[in-house]
């Protein structure tokens, strides 16, 4: 690699899929990081590349290729190490990309900066390297290091694996069987975010509902989390509808730090598609779910997954789900179109919906997602919001969330990354809610109230 000793050898990191990914990849930069490497960003020159892959959707393949290629060209010596779902599942695949040099499963991923620490050269070798096997522990679990990140919210890994074996995923067989995090290992990594000054944590796994370390579950973690000093906001990430404690309703209705927002894939509005999906409720369910936490927890931002073009899925099914999902109070929707993925149930089953239909069916999803989002957001106008503000757009606004999930864009001269702030919400356009600082506190009453109306009338 044409280095000297002392200087210490780059990484970067290329991160696809989901949350759960980010907060791997977060942890192995601190890893590399403790072993003396130097964590570059993407692009930059480097000479160690970590791709987290993913393969939930089709194109794993494809990106993977793209990003290699595209390091290379700029850090053609870099050694390139290959790990997540998609190591695991398409190993082999892999194995033929030119350039690769070395594949880690499942098992292996959070090893990997000890092992590309103790290699004795990081010259390519002539075929890549395989650490794979097909079983995945399921014992309780413990990380090492604190996820590095540069963003205000950092991700807590609490959980991993899965096994309700939903039809349509290849998640049980890329991660493995259900398994916690050992509950003081949650603790220590997420004091130490807060001591780095993460002010928001957002829970993760796959199915973190399972939670589960000896007598501590989701909710019991939830009030252990509450006593650290410095956190603001903890967020739950998506949770499977059937695994919520009912306790947790009126827990999260009265805690100051746990966030109203709860992410609750439904997939299907259809029965005959839920049972065929394996999903583990009816519609009935569901609904009678949505409704008693939408009662519970005040202004509850709600948010699902859906599935459309699952095979047999027909018009009439479809429309079931549309109606469904523009009925039930949803702040926004994630919606997924069904890709087959090789070694899950759902290949079987006949009657592939065409890709034409299936590209319709999301994109009317997404005109109702979009219509939500401004219903929800529109609850909000003329009230008081806590920001905890993250990045200026590209229009110069300081945009940062509620703890309800509604982003927020105030005009402000101070650098407000990071900071907690009162907001009045003014308006609404695409995608963002828009507001100014409260800042009563400092300034006369009469001339807070001339802000007020100016603003009003800016946004408006
Ligand atoms: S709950 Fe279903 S969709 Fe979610 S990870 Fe498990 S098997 Fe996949």
């Amino acid at each position: 690699m044409g280095m000297t000793q002392n200087i210490p050898r780059r990484v970067s990191f290329y991160t696809v899929g989901c949350r759960l990914n980010q907060a791997e990849t977060a942890l192995l930069a601190d890893r590399f990081r403790q072993l003396g490497f130097e964590p570059v960003k993407f692009g930059d020159m480097t000479d160690v590349l970590v791709v987290n892959t993913c393969s939930v959707t089709e194109g794993a393949e494809a990106d993977c290729r793209r990003v290699v290629r595209r390091v290379l060209r700029k850090s053609p010596d870099a050694f390139v190490a290959v790990t997540g779902c998609y190591a695991q599942t398409g190993a082999d695949t892999l194995q033929a990309i030119d350039g690769i040099d070395l594949i880690l499963g499942t098992q292996y991923k959070m090893q990997l900066p000890e092992y590309v620490a103790s290699l004795p050269t990081y010259d390519k070798p002539a075929k890549p390297e395989l650490l794979h096997t097909k079983k995945i522990d399921h014992e309780n679990f413990t990380l090492e290091g604190t996820g590095d990140y540069s963003t205000t919210r950092a991700n807590l890994k609490i959980q991993d694996g899965c096994q309700f074996m939903c039809s349509f995923c290849l998640i049980p067989f890329a991660r493995g069987r259900e398994r916690s995090r050992q509950v003081d290992d949650a603790i220590r990594e997420a004091t130490e975010l807060a001591d780095r000054g993460h002010r928001e944590l957002v829970l993760t796994g796959v199915n973190i509902g399972q939670y589960q370390d000896a007598d501590v579950d989701i909710l019991t973690l939830l009030e252990r989390l509450e006593a650290i000093p410095g956190l603001d906001r903890i967020r739950i990430s998506s949770i499977e509808p059937t695994t919520i404690p009912d306790p947790l309703l009126d827990y999260m209705a009265n805690s100051d730090k746990v966030c109203r927002f709860l992410h609750v894939p439904l997939q299907s509005g259809d029965d005959r598609i839920l049972k065929a999906m394996n999903r583990r409720y009816t519609v009935r369910e569901y609904v009678a779910f949505i409704e008693k936490a939408a009662c519970r927890v005040p202004d509850l931002c709600i948010g699902t997954d859906v599935m459309v073009g699952f095979p047999g899925e027909t018009e009439q099914e479809f429309a079931n789900t549309r109606s469904l999902v523009s009925d039930l109070p949803f702040a926004y929707l994630h919606v997924f179109s069904y890709s087959s993925r090789p070694g899950t149930a759902a290949v079987r089953i006949p009657n592939p919906v065409a890709p034409e239909v299936i590209k319709e069916r999301s994109q009317s999803l997404a005109k109702i997602s979009q219509r939500q989002r401004v219903v929800f957001y529109q609850k909000f106008v003329g009230r008081m919001v806590s920001v905890l503000f993250e990045t200026q757009n590209s229009a110069g606004l300081w945009t940062g969330l509620t703890d309800h999930y509604v982003k927020v864009g105030v005009p402000s001269r101070e650098d407000l990354k990071n900071e907690m702030r009162s907001v009045i919400v003014t308006g609404v356009t695409d995608g963002l809610a828009l507001g100014s600082l409260n800042e009563s506190f400092a300034q006369p009453v009469a001339h807070h109230h001339t802000d007020l109306l100016s603003l009003t009338s800016q946004a408006i």
